[in-house]
C-alpha cells in the first residue's frame, strides 16, 4: 500500500481526450474471443432432502436430461444410504457455440435421518475440500493449468410445509453461509396456493435474518444501466425463488408444447414468470449472474477460507522457510516426543510398582492368615491332647 501511495504521488493520472482512434476500444472483444475459445466452467451444489425435485429442477434449468428421470417405485425400494454422500455429474453443454462445463453435485441423504445433526458436516467438508484442491494447485511451481472444481453456488431447497425454516435448514445455512453462495428456493412451490407462498417466503426471509445467514445478493453497481438495476431489483424481490420443475413438456394442441405440471383445475408453467420464479432464478443463475456468482466465490469466499488456513498453517510455513527455525522445531519436537515417553514410561513403573505392592500385600496377609490358622489347630490339638488333670478328692470326703 505504501508503495502504492508513493507511486501514486508522482503518477497523477490525468484524464485525456484522444485525438485520432487507438484501438484499445476493442478490447472487451478481445476477451470475448479469448473466453469463447477456452469455454466457460460452472460448479451448482444442490441440497435438500430427496424427493424435493432436486434433479429435475437441475433438468429443467439447464435443458438436458443430466440426471435420468426417477421412478418414484424404484426410488422407494432404492436402499438410503446411511450418510450423506457427495455425487458429481459433469456435463458438456453448448449454446449458439458458447461451451459450458457444468458440473452439479449433488448431497444425497440430507435430511432424510432420523438423527440429522450432523447433515451439514460432509458438505462443508466438500466445499472445503475443493477450496484446498485450489489452493495446491495455486501453490504449484506450475500453475498454467489450474481446474478450478469449487462451488459456485449452492441451490437450498426448502420444503413447502408454509410453516418457517425447520432447525435444520437454519443450522444449514448458518454453517455454510461464509463458504458457498448460498440460494434459497422454495421446492415444489406448485403445491402452495398464492397466498401461503408469500407468508411462507417472508418467513423465511425472517428467518434468515433473524438467524444473521449471510445468503447471496445480486449486486448492484454504480455504472449499471436503469434497465439492468431493475432487472437485479426484481430478482432481489423473488428470494427465495418459488420453484417449479418439470421434465417433460405438455401438449396444448396446435402443435404447442409447454414446460409444466398439469392439474385437474390448470396447467402450472415453468417459464410463466406469473406462475413461479423458475425464469428468475435461471436469469440469474445463468444469464446474468454467473460470472459475478465465480468472482464473489474467488474473491471472496476462498479469500477468506485462504486467509484463515494460512493464519492457521502460517507457523509451519515460517518454519519450513527458515532452516535453523525447523533446526530448533525439530529439537523442540524431539524433546517433547522424549519427554513424553519418559512420563508415560513412569507412569507405566509406577502402575507395575504399586500392582507388585498390592500382590505382595495380599500374599502376606493370607500367609499370616494361614499361620494364626495353623496356630489355632496346633493348639486345639495340644490341647485335646494334654493329660487331663487328676481330680483331688475334696477336702473331707474321705477323711470321715
Ligand atoms: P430429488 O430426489 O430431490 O432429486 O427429487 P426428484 O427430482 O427426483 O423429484 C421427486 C418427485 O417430485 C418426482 O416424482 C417429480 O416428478 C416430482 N417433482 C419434481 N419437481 C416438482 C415440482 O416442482 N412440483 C411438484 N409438484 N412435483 C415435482
Amino acid at each position: 500500500y505504501r508503495w502504492r501511495s508513493r507511486f501514486k504521488e508522482h503518477m497523477p493520472i490525468i484524464k485525456k481526450k484522444l485525438i485520432g482512434p487507438v484501438g484499445f476500444s476493442n478490447l472487451p472483444n478481445q476477451v470475448h474471443r479469448k473466453s469463447i475459445k477456452k469455454g466457460f466452467q460452472f460448479t451448482v451444489m444442490v441440497v435438500g432432502e430427496s424427493g424435493l425435485g432436486k434433479s429435475t429442477l437441475v433438468n429443467t434449468l439447464f435443458n438436458t436430461s443430466l440426471y435420468p428421470a426417477k421412478d418414484s417405485k424404484v426410488e422407494l425400494t432404492n436402499e438410503i444410504p446411511s450418510t450423506v454422500e457427495i455425487q458429481a455429474i459433469a456435463a458438456d453443454i453448448e449454446e449458439n457455440g458458447v461451451k459450458l462445463k457444468l458440473t452439479v453435485v449433488d448431497t444425497p441423504g440430507f435430511g432424510d435421518f432420523i438423527n440429522n445433526e450432523e447433515s451439514w458436516a460432509p458438505i462443508l467438508e466438500n466445499i472445503e475440500a475443493r477450496f484446498d484442491a485450489f489452493l495446491d494447485q495455486e501453490n504449484r511451481v506450475n500453475r498454467k493449468r489450474i481446474v478450478d472444481t469449487r462451488v459456485h453456488a449452492c441451490l437450498y431447497f426448502i420444503a413447502p410445509t408454509g410453516h418457517a425454516l425447520k432447525p435444520l435448514d437454519i443450522e444449514f445455512m448458518k454453517r455454510l453461509a461464509g463458504r458457498v453462495n448460498l440460494i434459497p428456493v422454495v421446492a415444489k412451490s406448485d403445491t402452495l396456493t398464492e397466498e401461503e407462498l408469500k407468508l411462507f417466503k417472508s418467513r423465511i426471509l425472517d428467518d434468515i435474518s433473524a438467524n444473521k445467514i449471510n445468503i447471496y445478493q445480486p449486486p448492484t453497481y454504480e455504472n449499471d444501466d436503469p434497465e439492468t438495476i431493475q432487472e437485479n431489483k426484481e430478482i432481489v424481490s423473488r428470494i427465495p425463488f418459488a420453484v417449479v420443475g418439470a421434465d417433460r413438456d405438455i401438449d396444448m394442441g396446435n402443435g404447442r408444447k409447454i414446460r409444466g405440471r398439469k392439474y385437474p383445475w390448470g396447467i402450472i408453467e415453468v417459464d410463466n414468470e406469473e406462475h413461479c420464479d423458475f425464469v428468475k432464478l435461471r436469469q440469474m443463475l445463468i444469464r446474468t449472474h454467473m460470472e459475478e456468482l465465480k468472482e464473489f466465490t474467488n474473491e471472496v469466499l476462498y479469500e477468506s477460507y485462504r486467509t484463515a488456513k494460512l493464519a492457521e498453517t502460517g507457523g509451519d510455513i515460517a518454519v519450513h522457510s527458515n532452516p535453523m527455525k525447523k533446526l530448533e522445531a525439530d529439537k523442540a519436537a524431539h524433546d517433547a516426543k522424549l519427554a513424553k515417553m519418559e512420563s508415560e514410561m513412569k507412569a507405566v513403573f509406577d502402575q507395575k510398582v504399586a500392582e507388585k505392592e498390592a500382590k505382595l500385600k495380599q500374599a502376606e496377609e493370607e500367609l499370616y492368615a494361614r499361620h494364626r490358622e495353623m496356630k489355632e489347630q496346633l493348639e486345639l490339638k495340644q490341647r485335646r491332647m494334654s493329660p487331663k488333670p487328676v481330680q483331688t478328692p475334696k477336702k473331707g470326703f474321705f477323711s470321715k
